[in-house]
């Protein structure tokens, strides 16, 4: 670990509503100083207290040099369950440059009495399962993924995304709808039946901003491809900004 003067920087992979949560706990706390690192992913990132820098490191070894240059201390990577390339990343980094590092993951989703999910090893497992489940998807499931659903030009898909892409999602026929969560689940069985969706595909992100559609999915008894998360590397790990900041002051004291 980096030799320590002053407050006790903590680097936080961020992202996701956890990292926001861990860096709000953190804010004026004396002994600590949380910077927040976003990919730059979405244009009007969610605000978080404290520093925040945007923007890919570069890559294992540069995300290493970036641990030892500014002295961090701890790193929690709080990205979200499907950003599996910076999990590496950060643990690679961490283990190189020596700084411990905790993993915050909210648990998955678990299906429950009345749930019809048809699971998914991957986005590209999904849409190959599509056909023979329906003809009107809801995809949820962020900008990037679109593409596997490509090549379906007979299904019709209402694309859910933060914000307006800067390219149109690569989809033959389609509907785009804006929205940042939480949702409720009365608003989502709305949008499922207006647009009369007969399947749902989701990751298995869990928590509970994106958890509605789940809900919504199964008062409507709709089939839901519920995409497996990818694996994570060996890690220490918290499942709330709560366990992360008692991982954090167990460290401080
Ligand atoms: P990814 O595939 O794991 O990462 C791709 C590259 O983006 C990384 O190698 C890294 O670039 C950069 N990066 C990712 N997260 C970063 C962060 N927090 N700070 C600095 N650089 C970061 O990630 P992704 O799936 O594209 O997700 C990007 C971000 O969106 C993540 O921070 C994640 O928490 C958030 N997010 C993702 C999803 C999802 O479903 N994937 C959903 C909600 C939010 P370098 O190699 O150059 O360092």
């Amino acid at each position: 670990m980096n030799a320590q003067i002053g407050p006790m920087k903590i680097l936080i992979l961020g992202g996701t509503a956890e990292a926001a949560g861990l860096a709000r706990a953190l804010a004026g706390n004396a002994r600590v100083a949380a910077i927040t690192s976003l990919a730059g992913r979405t244009r009007l990132p969610a605000m978080v207290p404290g520093e925040v820098r945007v923007g890919g490191f570069g890559g294992p070894e540069a995300l290493a040099d970036y641990l030892r240059e500014k002295a961090i201390g701890l790193v929690v990577d709080a990205t979200h369950p499907f950003a599996a390339r910076i999990s590496r990343n950060a643990a690679q980094a961490c283990d190189a440059a020596g700084v411990p590092r905790l993993l915050l993951a909210r648990p998955p989703w678990t299906a429950q009495a009345g749930d019809n999910w048809i699971p998914a090893a991957d986005t590209a497992a999904a849409a190959a399962m599509l056909p023979g489940l329906g003809d009107r998807a809801f995809l949820a499931i962020g900008r990037q993924e679109l593409a596997a659903f490509a090549g379906l030009n007979d299904r019709w898909f209402l694309v859910r995304l933060v914000e307006a892409p800067q390219t149109p999602p690569p989809l033959a026929d389609y509907r785009l709808v804006l929205g940042r969560g939480p949702f409720a689940v009365e608003a989502e069985i709305k949008l499922l039946r207006e647009h009369r969706i007969d399947v749902v595909v989701s990751k298995n992100s869990g928590g509970t901003g994106a958890a509605a559609k789940i809900a919504a999915a199964r008062e409507r008894a709709l089939p839901v491809v519920m995409i497996e998360r990818p694996p994570a590397p060996e890690s220490e790990t918290a499942e709330s900004a709560e366990a992360a900041l008692a991982w954090i002051e167990a460290r401080l004291a």
